[in-house]
């Protein structure tokens, strides 16, 4: 678990970051790049969550006693301490997660960090006069819930570990985060230095398995869960936290469609197309993982998007020219080699990819694009969360959003057209907790952020997002 420790010790280097969060005798931890080592750490049990649930516990009282302007305060002393520790950072993020250092991928992700602190503490949260009439006068407030378990994924573990931190943090929480068993050296050292700025107990970590998150969500102490990672575990997730009626945010699973629209100009999308897809080598939750073309377009958008594509280095994070990296594991390698295999032999047509090299070393997949493909294919149909796309020729708009909301779940959409006003009319239709226009993904941290059906409920980011990690509570009178 992770101590605050004495900040006079300097700025960190890769080396003593790393030493801050390894333990000799822990687990290892791959490069999912080259397979090496990249340090060790200790799998805490389930009774190690009851100490730091205690801990915390403890802490939260004075800690939401403190002035809202302190904990602001706070929040951006942390964002300049990651500012501080921003390379290493980076670096131990391309070693563990393996995306690369430059694009918008581990650089980025920390500098997003930076980012969210500051936002989140910059966002008003006024008490509101809900009515006011003379004879009533009620008032709505946010207040602190208690104890916060933060329980995260592999894909942007640092950036989703702020997402849920932040905003508990400055409602008056305290939190004890849960990383992915993938990536928790990142999320560790992550904690690591935000515990350089903030007073003792205030947060902690706790790696290890499913049973340190099972024991989380479960916990009577825990007043709420904030969960980003699959449908599947989010569902496991609301079984365990009934017992205690707990509060939840579920980020979950998504297989975000995109259409585009007879009017667009195929050369002036494909790069926007391409980063849609394939940020994070596809890894990301709100990517865009089915591409539906207006027949009209479908040939100039597929050809446009391949010579994009072909363009984008793919390689070890380190490597500064790179802007793809590897899988961040087999299991994820395989689910993506099974889907596209599965595409080619349905006869689909594979445009590029699709030819990974069994001897190379690491978890590498080549970017990948799918022609002419059914709706019904299991690459369209299931959660893939790699780098391949399936590009769906459609002929009428009814049957492009019938298509699109088909799927039980909901995270992202986007329409790609000339026209604003006829993609956001396609927009209304579309079953998704977000509909962007001539873009894909793109998050902001004054923007509410969610999903619709399967892909979780909840708002983060923004006045919504300090709302969902606090409880109202209406004075009247
Ligand atoms: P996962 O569900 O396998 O694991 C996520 C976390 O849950 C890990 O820390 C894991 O140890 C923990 N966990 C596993 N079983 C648990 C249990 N029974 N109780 C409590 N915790 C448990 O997800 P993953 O493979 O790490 O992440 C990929 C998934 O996350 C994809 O489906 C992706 O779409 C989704 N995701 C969603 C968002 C979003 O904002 N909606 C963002 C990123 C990723």
């Amino acid at each position: 678990m992770s101590e605050p420790v004495d900040t006079t010790s300097g700025t960190p280097t890769y080396d003593s970051l790393l030493a801050a969060v390894t333990d000799p005798d822990g687990r290892e931890v791959l490069d999912p790049a080259t397979g090496e080592v990249v340090g060790r750490v200790a799998e805490r049990s389930a009774e190690d969550v009851d100490a730091a649930v205690a801990r915390v516990r403890a802490a939260q009282p004075a800690w939401a006693a403190r002035a809202d302007a302190e904990r602001i305060d706070l929040l951006n002393r942390a964002a300049d301490a990651i500012e501080a520790a921003a390379e290493p950072l980076a670096e131990l993020l391309s070693r563990e997660q393996g995306k690369p250092l430059n694009g918008p991928n581990a650089r980025f992700e920390v500098g997003a960090c930076a980012a969210w602190l500051r936002a989140t503490a910059a966002t008003p949260l006024p008490v509101e006069t809900v009515v006011d009439d003379g004879e009533v006068h009620a008032e709505l407030h946010y207040r602190p819930i208690g104890v916060v378990g933060a329980i995260g994924p592999w894909n942007w573990p640092m950036m989703i570990t702020i997402w849920q931190v932040a905003p508990s943090l400055r409602m008056g929480n305290t939190v004890v985060v849960k990383p992915s068993e993938y990536t928790p050296l990142s999320v560790l050292a992550l904690v690591h230095v935000l515990n350089t700025v903030l007073p003792a107990d205030v947060l902690t970590a706790v790696a290890g398995g499913r049973d340190v998150g099972a024991r989380l969500s479960a916990h009577p102490d825990v007043d709420k869960v904030m969960f980003t990672g699959s449908t599947a575990t989010g569902q496991a997730i609301i079984k365990s936290s009934a017992d205690t009626v707990k509060r939840l945010t579920l980020e979950l699973g998504g297989n975000d469609a995109g259409i585009v629209l007879p009017d667009v100009d195929p050369e002036a999308i494909a790069e926007g197309l391409f980063w849609g897809a394939f940020i994070n080598t596809g890894q990301t939750c709100a990517a865009l993982k089915r591409l539906y073309v207006h027949t009209d377009v479908y040939d100039d958008v597929v050809a446009a998007l391949t010579e994009v594509a072909k363009a984008m280095p793919m390689g070890r994070g380190l490597d500064e020219n790179n802007v793809l990296g590897p899988l961040q594991n087999r299991a994820q390698y395989d689910i993506v080699a099974r889907l596209v295999d599965a595409a080619r032999d349905s006869g689909a047509r594979i445009l590029l990819g699709g030819d990974p090299d069994p001897d190379a070393p690491g978890h590498f997949y080549p970017t990948t694009l799918v022609a002419d493909i059914d709706d019904d294919n299991p690459l369209v149909a299931e959660e893939q969360f790699g780098p391949a796309l399936p590009i769906i020729r459609y002929e009428t708009i009814d049957e492009a959003i019938a298509m699109a909301n088909r799927l039980d779940v909901g995270l992202g959409a986007s329409v790609w057209s000339s026209d604003r006003d006829a993609a956001r009319a396609v927009a209304a239709h579309l079953q998704a907790g977000t509909v962007w226009i001539n873009a894909h993904g793109g998050v902001h941290p004054m923007i509410p952020f969610g999903g619709h059906k399967k892909s979780g409920y909840g708002l983060e980011f923004g006045a919504e997002g300090l709302k969902a990690v606090a409880v109202p509570q209406v004075i009247n009178g």
